[in-house]
């Protein structure tokens, strides 16, 4: 591959206290994004950041009702991303057409990245780790993960992929780092203190995913794993990340 970028670890200076301008933040399904990063999300966007969420596929699987149907699942979590968003304080959010199990490794969804990255211009992508190896993974949280490193690159930097993306007025574009939620090696701890009610907010207006029964014993959970992740930096409460720079 021509080109002077390459991928490596962040090895000397975890960018754990690094504010990024703009962030695009790809997630499977609605929901993932809040639980993996919502409170790195609201503390950016405090310190002035933009976030854009893309949201990768419809989430129109999950629901044990029998009486749910897919399409009026599909509205319900549509209008839930868009209320958790607001929550963070949120402004973008993008619905790609990919449906809940059905989004794939293909040209035409990293199509749909490289637009959603060169439209949102990100410092930071962040997204969920596409090579956990312990216990299961959802189909789709591997498929984003891969999806959304590939489009940053080379999808994203080199302006023969994707030409069409120029008559957009959209220009190709370098994206300095990918933080992954969701990680098995985590090197990276954002502290969350400040904002770890407003994720689980923002989490709650998920209520399709997050019963009223259930929202004190998740909201629990969120705290727990809040502080478990802290513990590691003397942080009250921190989500943490693997984190790849992308040397440009
Ligand atoms: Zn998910």
């Amino acid at each position: 591959m021509l080109g002077s970028t390459y991928i490596c670890y962040w090895k000397e200076h975890p960018p754990m206290t690094y504010t990024p301008e703009r962030v695009a933040v790809f997630t499977p399904h609605p929901d993932d994004a809040e639980i993996g990063t919502g409170g790195t999300i609201a503390k950016w966007i405090k310190a002035g950041a933009e976030v854009t969420i893309v949201c990768c596929t419809n989430g129109d699987k999950g629901s044990g009702d029998p009486k749910m149907t897919s399409a009026k699942l599909a509205a319900i979590r549509r209008k839930e991303q868009m209320a958790a968003a607001k929550v963070l304080g949120v402004k973008k959010v993008v619905f790609l057409p990919f449906r809940d199990g059905e989004i794939e490794s293909t040209m035409a969804t990293r199509g749909a990245f490289v637009r959603a990255i060169r439209r949102a211009r990100p410092d930071i992508v962040m997204t969920t780790d596409p090579t956990r190896r312990t216990g299961y993974q959802h189909h789709d949280h591997r498929v984003t993960g891969q999806v959304a490193m590939d489009a940053c690159f080379p999808y994203a930097r080199d302006h023969l992929f994707f030409p069409e993306h120029k008559k957009l007025g959209l220009k190709p574009h370098k994206t300095r780092f990918i933080y992954f939620w969701a990680t098995e090696e985590p090197d990276t701890w954002i502290d969350v203190a400040e904002t770890l009610e407003m994720k689980i907010e923002a989490l709650k207006r998920h209520a399709s995913q997050i019963s009223a029964q259930r929202e004190v014993e998740f909201s629990q959970r969120m705290r727990e794993m809040a502080k478990r992740s802290g513990e590691k930096k003397g942080y009250e409460a921190a989500e943490a990340f693997r984190v790849i720079e992308m040397r440009m």
